[in-house]
């Protein structure tokens, strides 16, 4: 069977295509904003201006595989969480592909989505997945359906770094910038480790850094101290969860997750537990079409369709929402 997907509840505007088996390919059009972060109607603006295109464009190179519009066999599209202007793009044209080829569609939970392309290609059975994105830092591990048992209380790590380093005159996105820049920091400043329980939050770190950097600290030792802090938090508390759960795989999910240095230390973390720690290559990291396609399908095959009347976006779709009636 062959699964199409369309990812763009943020940035990346991406088109997925899978069987089974295989990707047989990811075409993107990332919003990147001139300057500033992400502004949720310019991003859709984007999305809607580059849609057709970039879905035309994954037809063509489906034809260079002898592999037809007509051979599609589900439409899947990502329909939140996420920025409702850009999840209402991506929704439209989900739909029309689903008329106009007359497939079933599939509405997918985004943040499912990270975690089981994740399982998929690292077969990895039963982890504790770390999902750092933009949006979203979730601690997620199944326990009949998929629950939440730590996040961020007020903004997603991706979100924290973009903003201290648009402060710091870095243009977005700030993650690559600032890991460059931490790389050649050597003195650690204390800034707050803000854990509450299994949750953790990273608003008044961005604020003390900022304040570090104001004070004339060298950048290089704000990005440093800010990136160890921040994710020794969450190490913490997927090192807890793991321990609670009684599980021995980390799952790592969404774009920070591509930091060598945040890999590092929850690799230690594993190792010194005896643990294994997982991670899909970079471009299934960050949000892409693959993961929509793959999650539509599984859940397809698993008796879900998503009718034309219930495709409806959801902005603030939790994944405990989803009923998981696969392994
Ligand atoms: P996502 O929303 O999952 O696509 O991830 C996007 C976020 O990942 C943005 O906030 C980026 O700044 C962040 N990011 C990308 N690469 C890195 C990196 N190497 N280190 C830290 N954050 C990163
Ligand atoms: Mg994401």
């Amino acid at each position: 069977m062959i699964s199409l997907g369309i990812e763009g509840t943020a940035w990346n505007l991406s088109v997925g295509v899978v069987t089974e088996k295989e990707i047989l390919l990811i075409e993107s059009d990332p919003y990147i904003p001139e300057k500033g972060g992400i502004h949720p109607r310019e991003a859709a603006q984007h999305h809607s201006d580059r849609i057709g295109p970039l879905i035309k464009r994954v037809f063509l190179k489906l034809r260079e595989k002898n592999l037809y519009p007509s051979d599609v066999d589900v439409i899947s599209f990502s329909q939140g969480p996420g920025m409702g202007p850009c999840l209402r793009v991506v929704a439209t044209a989900a739909r029309v592909l689903a008329l106009k080829l007359k497939k079933p569609l599939v509405g997918v939970n985004h943040c499912l989505a990270h975690v089981e392309v994740g399982r998929w290609v690292c077969k990895v059975k039963n982890p504790v997945t770390l999902y750092v994105s933009g949006g979203n830092s979730q601690i997620i591990a199944r326990r009949g359906n998929y629950r939440v048992f730590g996040e961020t209380l007020d903004i997603g790590i991706g979100n924290a770094i973009d903003k201290l380093a648009r402060y710091m005159g870095l243009k977005h996105p700030g993650g690559p910038k600032i890991e460059e820049l931490a790389k050649s920091g050597s003195k650690y400043y204390e800034l707050p480790y803000v854990v509450k329980g299994m949750d953790f939050s990273f608003s008044g770190l961005v604020t003390a850094a900022k304040r570090l950097y104001d004070s004339g600290i060298r950048i290089n030792d704000v990005a440093f101290s800010f990136q160890e802090t921040a994710f020794a938090m969450l190490t913490e508390v997927t090192e807890r969860a793991l321990a609670y759960l009684d599980l021995n795989d980390v799952l790592i999910a969404g774009g920070v997750g591509a930091n060598s240095r945040l890999r590092e230390m929850l690799s230690i973390m594993c190792e010194d537990r005896g643990a294994k720690f997982y991670s899909p290559p970079k471009e299934l990291l960050g949000d892409n079409g693959a993961m929509i396609a793959y999650t539509g399908l599984l859940m397809y095959k698993h008796g879900y369709e998503t009718k034309i009347e219930d495709s409806a976006v959801k902005p603030d779709f939790r994944i405990e929402e989803v009923e998981v009636n696969w392994d």
